[in-house]
């Protein structure tokens, strides 16, 4: 169909506003907003009806005097301003929409944010009935349109940026009710942190056997600065709340719906490191794709284990740990194959040093590959890990202490 054709058959059903006559050609010539689109095409519209002295459209959108004669006696410029059949003036209530959003975000800390509309079944019916009689081939939904000139809006009254990808905040209207949410999307803030202390859960322990967690300790002051509803702890891996983690861990501290966004990191950090149990270091803003990252990666790992023998070792006995460098198969751990799928695994154990303590004590350094369990390593879990410390000793063992010492990078 031609383009002026179909502005003809546009025109013809009633009075239809720029922003809708435009929206129906929005995919043809960049750079143009839909109600510039729809004031170029409505003029050329009539230009061209002035050309042929006749017309044949809804009166109400002749905006322009003809200058043909025949046209001029006939055909009079509108002079009172119709709804549009379309969006019933949608777009001329811009701005008062753009007023209530800046009653909405009222102390609400933000830079970015993204517009979302919730239209009536109306005003999506009269568009579709549109799009029945004049077809789709250029257009674009009124949704999108409201949305991004809003946006321009909101970017203009409140200096703030509008971003589709991670917005602060979306700001959502509703054109049933006529009010305005505010959505005030998460913060991340990425970190690492060392645990000092053994009996501490990484997490919020959900049956309150334990007070604390690493998260509860670094989240109180992140809280009352942010002014969060809720957090969440996603860590790079997790130590056994009898270990410590001497090494650096990486973390990404979740704080849903803050109220502050504008943090100074340098005083959060000191103020968590005040605690004896947990230090962080690190600190910046993060988001939900690194998240993503840190659950994927797969750093490499160094235990400190004390590892207590059933039997007296000498140091000569120690020589032969050395064959546990290289692979080993790992199945589920007894102590968590209620949770776990019992699977078997490979894993490597990359580096291995021992430190004979006494005769039935010595201290274990291994470098793994992430996801290796180290107590059963030592102990063999009864031959669900093989090869492990007891079975090349030839004797029960135990692993009395546990340290992370080091996490490599995260890949
Ligand atoms: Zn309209």
């Amino acid at each position: 169909m031609r383009v002026m054709e179909k502005v003809g058959m546009i025109l013809k059903l009633g009075y239809v506003c720029d922003h809708c006559l435009g929206r129906q050609f929005a995919q043809l010539l960049e750079g143009y907003s839909n109600d510039e689109r729809g004031r170029i095409l409505r003029k050329a519209f009539l230009m061209n009806a002035d050309a042929q002295r006749k017309i044949d459209i809804d009166k109400a959108n002749i905006t322009e005097q003809f200058h043909s004669e025949e046209l001029k006696k006939t055909v009079k410029r509108s002079k009172k301003k119709s709804k549009c059949i379309v969006c019933g003036g949608l777009f001329e209530g811009i701005d008062k929409w753009t007023k209530k959003i800046k009653k909405a975000v009222k102390g609400v800390e933000f830079n970015t944010f993204l517009v979302g509309t919730k239209l009536n079944a109306d005003l999506i019916d009269r568009e579709e009935r549109l799009w029945e009689k004049v077809g789709i081939d250029f257009c674009e939904p009124i949704k999108a349109e409201i949305n991004r000139e809003t946006g321009k809006r909101v970017e203009r009254a409140l200096g703030k940026r509008a971003d589709l990808e991670s917005p602060d905040i979306n700001i959502i209207l509703n054109f049933s009710t006529g009010r305005v949410k505010v959505e005030k999307n998460p913060l991340f803030i990425y970190g690492e942190y060392q645990k000092l202390r053994r009996g501490i859960p990484q997490t919020i322990w959900p049956s309150g056997k334990y007070k604390t967690s690493v998260q509860q300790i670094i989240a109180k002051p992140v809280m009352a600065a942010t002014r969060g509803e809720w957090h969440k702890f996603h860590g790079a891996g997790r130590e056994d709340i009898d270990a410590r983690c001497l090494g650096w861990r990486p973390f990404v501290l979740e704080i849903t719906e803050p109220s502050k966004r504008r943090l100074q990191l340098k005083a959060l950090q000191k103020k968590i490191n005040k605690s004896k149990s947990v230090q962080v270091r690190r600190l910046r803003k993060s988001g939900i794709k690194e998240v993503r990252a840190l659950k994927q990666a797969r750093p490499l790992k160094t235990y400190s284990a004390l590892v207590k023998t059933g039997k007296d070792i000498s140091r000569k006995d120690l020589k032969k740990l050395k064959k546990l460098v290289g692979e080993i198969q790992q199945r589920t751990p007894s102590r968590v194959s209620h949770r776990r799928a019992n699977r078997r695994r490979k894993r490597k154990v990359r580096k291995l040093r021992t430190k004979y303590k006494d005769k039935r004590r010595f201290l274990l350094t291994v470098e793994t590959v992430a996801g290796t369990y180290i107590k059963e390593l030592i102990s063999g879990d009864n031959g669900r890990t093989r090869p492990s410390v007891a079975e090349l000793l030839g004797t029960k063992c135990v692993c009395e202490q546990l340290d992370v010492i080091k996490i490599g990078k995260l890949k």
